[in-house]
C-alpha cells in the first residue's frame, strides 16, 4: 500500500499547494478530529497595517515611539515587523541601525538603539514581566497591539489590523461537517483572538500564549482523547508541531518547524488542509 500513498500524496500535494514531508502524514490526516490552527498569516492574511500609535511616557512622542520601534523591526521578518516598517516608510525613510538585536520566541524583539534599550513585545510577555496593560490599550476588537518598552519602561504601543482570510471560513464549514473540531492558538490578545473565534465559529481558542504553552495544549487535547493536527510558522512553533499527531508548518519551507513538520502547507491557505483531509477520506474508503 506505500507506493501508493506515496503516489496518491504526490499527486495531492501537486495540486494543492500542499508538501508531504512523511509518508504516513497523508493516511493519518483522515484520524484527525481536532485542528489546531495559529492565527496570524494562517487564519488570517498576515498584512498588518498600523492603526495607532500612542505614547504613555511623556519624554517620547508617538513618532519616535515609531522610530525606534523600527529600528529593531526592520531585522525581523514577522509580519507585525512588515505592518510597522511600511508605516514608517510612509514618512520618513531614515530608521536608525540597533546594536545587540535580539528577536525573543513568543516575545518580540529586543535591541539597543543609541544607547537605549529598545523591547517591543506580546501581550504574552508583559503579563509574565508583571508590567500592566494601559486601559484603553484594546479600542478596537480587531487590533493586535505590540508593547514598546524603552529601559525597562513601557512607553507606548502600536496598534494594527490584520483581516481574516476569505478562505478560513469555507474551510471551517468543511471540518465542521466532518466532525472535525477547529480551534486557534495565538500569542495575540484575549479580545482579537475572540473577535477572530466568533467571526469563524471556532470550537475554542487560546489566546496570549506563549511558545512552551502551545506544546502542553497539544498535550491536553491529547490526553482527552483528540487526535490532534496542528499548523504554525516559526522556530517557537516546532515543539508543538513535533508534539501534534499531524504537524503542518505554514509557509517556506526552510526553517526549524519546517524540518519537524509532516506536511508543509506552501500557500498558508486553511483551504488546503481541508482538501486533504477530504481526499484523505475518500482515497481510504475506496481502498478498504
Ligand atoms: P501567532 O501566534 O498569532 O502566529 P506569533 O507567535 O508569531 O503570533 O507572535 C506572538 C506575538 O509575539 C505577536 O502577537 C506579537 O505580540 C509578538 N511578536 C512576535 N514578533 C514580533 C515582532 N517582530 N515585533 C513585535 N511583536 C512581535
Ligand atoms: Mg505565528
Amino acid at each position: 500500500a506505500i507506493p501508493l500513498v506515496v503516489a496518491i500524496s504526490t499527486a495531492v500535494s501537486a495540486q494543492n499547494g500542499l508538501l508531504i514531508r512523511n509518508r504516513t502524514a497523508f493516511e493519518e490526516s483522515r484520524k484527525i478530529t481536532t485542528l489546531l490552527f495559529d492565527k496570524t498569516g494562517t487564519l488570517t492574511k498576515g498584512d498588518f497595517g498600523v492603526t495607532r500609535i500612542e505614547s504613555v511616557n511623556p519624554e517620547f512622542s508617538t513618532q519616535e515611539i515609531l522610530r525606534l520601534a523600527s529600528a529593531l523591526e526592520q531585522n525581523s521578518e514577522h509580519p507585525i515587523a512588515v505592518g510597522i516598517i511600511k508605516k514608517k516608510k510612509e514618512t520618513d525613510t531614515k530608521i536608525p541601525q540597533p546594536q545587540n538585536f535580539e528577536a525573543i520566541t513568543g516575545k518580540g524583539v529586543a535591541a539597543e538603539v543609541e544607547g537605549k534599550q529598545i523591547e517591543v513585545v506580546s501581550p504574552g510577555y508583559l503579563k509574565v514581566t508583571n508590567i500592566k496593560i494601559p486601559e484603553d490599550a484594546y479600542r478596537d476588537a480587531a487590533e493586535t497591539v505590540v508593547f514598546v518598552i524603552i529601559d525597562k519602561k513601557l512607553s507606548g504601543y502600536i496598534a494594527l489590523s490584520d483581516e481574516i482570510r476569505p478562505e478560513s471560513a469555507k474551510a471551517i464549514q468543511i471540518f465542521k461537517k466532518n466532525d472535525i473540531k477547529v480551534m486557534m492558538a495565538t500569542g495575540d490578545n484575549e479580545k482579537t483572538a475572540k473577535a477572530v473565534s466568533d467571526k469563524l465559529g471556532l470550537n475554542a481558542y487560546f489566546a496570549e500564549v506563549l511558545p512552551d504553552q502551545k506544546v502542553e495544549i497539544v498535550k491536553k487535547l491529547q490526553d482527552q482523547g483528540e487526535f490532534v493536527a496542528m499548523t504554525g510558522d516559526g522556530v517557537n512553533d516546532a515543539p508543538a508541531l513535533a508534539q501534534a499527531n499531524v504537524g503542518i508548518a505554514v509557509g517556506s519551507g526552510t526553517d526549524v518547524a519546517a524540518e519537524t513538520a509532516d506536511i508543509i502547507l506552501v500557500n498558508s491557505n486553511p483551504q488546503d488542509i481541508a482538501n486533504l483531509i477530504l481526499f484523505g477520506k475518500a482515497t481510504y474508503r475506496k481502498m478498504i
